[in-house]
């Protein structure tokens, strides 16, 4: 939530929804523990800007003894939703979904509502985003996104930069057919060859397709076989994040029906934060008994790639593939894990061994891994500056480590590492570890 979008309007004047459930808020024992691993504070030094901070703020707001609209709104802003905190919390407190609740409680003048909306259904209606995806891929492709955002201050120049680090590394990749034998095919539920449906995703499917073409072609060197998905939408996290839960609920509700229709045994996921938003939907339909069930049932078959990859490398090693003795990549990899998928879905071990096993590849962990790198969806563009000191000892990393690859599995986190990265002229591409996979087994 931009500072500047939040107002002194009376909520009486706007539709905010109920209360955060006591519960959860209660689960909180202010023990500290969550402090010190939190980015924000570490920046600003600001128990407010803590997640201790912020949960005394929501039970302060829960209780009326704060404007929602007040410092209740700055510092519920300014949270990167990194969920570094949960991970720490030895109470289990739920930040991230009491984060999602306590900014839809936040009043937003409704000219700066509709911005808000208008910018997010550029990004996520299938109708418009054809359009604002076209452009993109446009402008990407004739080199002027990394010129010009080389040079151009301000959002513009940040958005230009932002989409240059989305053009793909390896260009097109590999086509299927260097694929020349597959491993014993993967088991499902019942035992037959397993079958998945990918989560197409927004952004994912407008500027990141070709780590989607990369994925089904590891998933079908592992012997696994697609069913599509037809009618699937954005995964609606970035509205969450937002606060605008309605939004949200209704594009997880048609995510729900679309694959409850294909009957496969994994939904696999290559973008952190949609994996996230999917194990999040049975948080989302707390109050709705039937829709929370279905979400359940939804989040039971969610997988990143990565997870499904490192336990099938486990089980049958390396697809043979044309590639003879000597590694077809040969390098430095520094790992950055991305925030949705270190915290947020508990997922740490599986991308580092699927990339440890990959011939010819030194894998090393960023010193900073489990840190945020500042992009954290739209923050980026919302809260530069603050974005920029978050991301800034990583980037030192990155530049001090002289990789030939960094791998992270999120396109927030793609696009924002690699954003630091135009700006500075270097050239390390920041790629997604299915592409390695694939890279490698071609
Ligand atoms: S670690 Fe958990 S229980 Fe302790 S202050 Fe942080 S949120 Fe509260
Ligand atoms: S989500 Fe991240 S930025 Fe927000 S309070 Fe937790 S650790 Fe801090």
């Amino acid at each position: 939530m931009p500072e500047s979008a939040a107002v002194d309007a009376s909520p009486n004047e706007l539709a905010l929804p109920s209360s955060i459930p006591d519960e959860l808020l209660s689960a909180c024992v202010h023990c500290g523990f969550c402090v010190p691993v939190c980015p924000t504070w570490d920046i600003l030094r600001e128990e407010n800007d803590s997640p201790r901070g912020r949960l005394y703020l929501m039970r302060a707001e829960a209780d009326g003894r704060v404007d929602p609209a007040g410092a209740f709104s700055v510092h519920l802003g300014r949270c990167l939703g990194c969920r570094a905190c949960e991970s720490a919390c030895p109470a289990g407190v739920p930040y991230g979904h009491l984060l999602e609740q306590a900014r839809a409680r936040i009043p937003t003048r409704p000219v700066a509502l509709r911005r808000q909306r208008w910018f997010l259904s550029a990004l996520t209606n299938p109708a418009i985003a054809k359009f604002t995806y076209a452009v993109a891929r446009l402008v990407r492709s004739v080199g002027v996104a990394r010129a010009l955002g080389r040079v151009l201050p301000g959002k513009t120049g940040q958005a230009l930069r932002l989409l240059a680090a989305t053009r793909p590394a390896f260009g097109h990749g590999p086509a299927a057919a260097a694929v020349t034998e597959v491993v014993d095919g993967a088991r499902g539920t019942d035992g037959d060859v397993a079958t998945y449906a990918l989560l197409s995703g927004c952004v994912m499917d407008g500027l990141f397709a070709h780590v989607h073409e990369a994925t089904r072609r590891t998933l079908a060197a592992i012997g696994l076989r697609e069913v599509e998905a037809t009618e699937q939408v954005c995964c609606g996290a970035l509205h969450a994040h937002a606060g605008l839960l309605d939004e949200a609920r209704e594009q997880a509700r048609h995510n729900i029906e679309a694959f409850e229709r294909t009957d496969c045994d994994w939904i696999i996921v290559d973008s952190a934060g949609c994996g996230a938003g999917l194990r999040d939907y049975p948080a989302w339909f707390a109050d709705e008994p039937e829709w929370r069930e279905r979400a359940d049932a939804l989040a039971l078959r969610v997988r990143d790639v990565t997870e499904i990859l490192a336990a099938e490398l486990g089980r049958a090693g390396q697809p043979h593939v044309a590639s003879g003795d000597s590694p077809i990549l040969e390098g430095r990899v520094g790992y950055d894990a991305p925030c949705h998928l270190h915290h947020g879905q508990g997922v740490q071990q599986e991308p580092l061994d699927v990339l440890r096993a990959l011939p010819g590849l030194d894998v090393e962990t960023l010193p900073s891994s489990d840190r945020c790198c500042g992009g954290a969806g739209m923050y980026n563009l919302e809260h530069p500056d603050l974005a920029a000191r978050v991301r800034a000892p990583k980037l030192a990393e990155v530049q001090r480590g002289g990789f030939d690859w960094i791998a992270t599995g999120n396109p927030g986190c793609i696009m924002y590492l690699g954003a630091g990265l135009v700006r500075s002229g270097d050239q390390t591409p920041v790629v997604h570890p299915v592409e390695l996979v694939d890279r490698a087994w071609s």
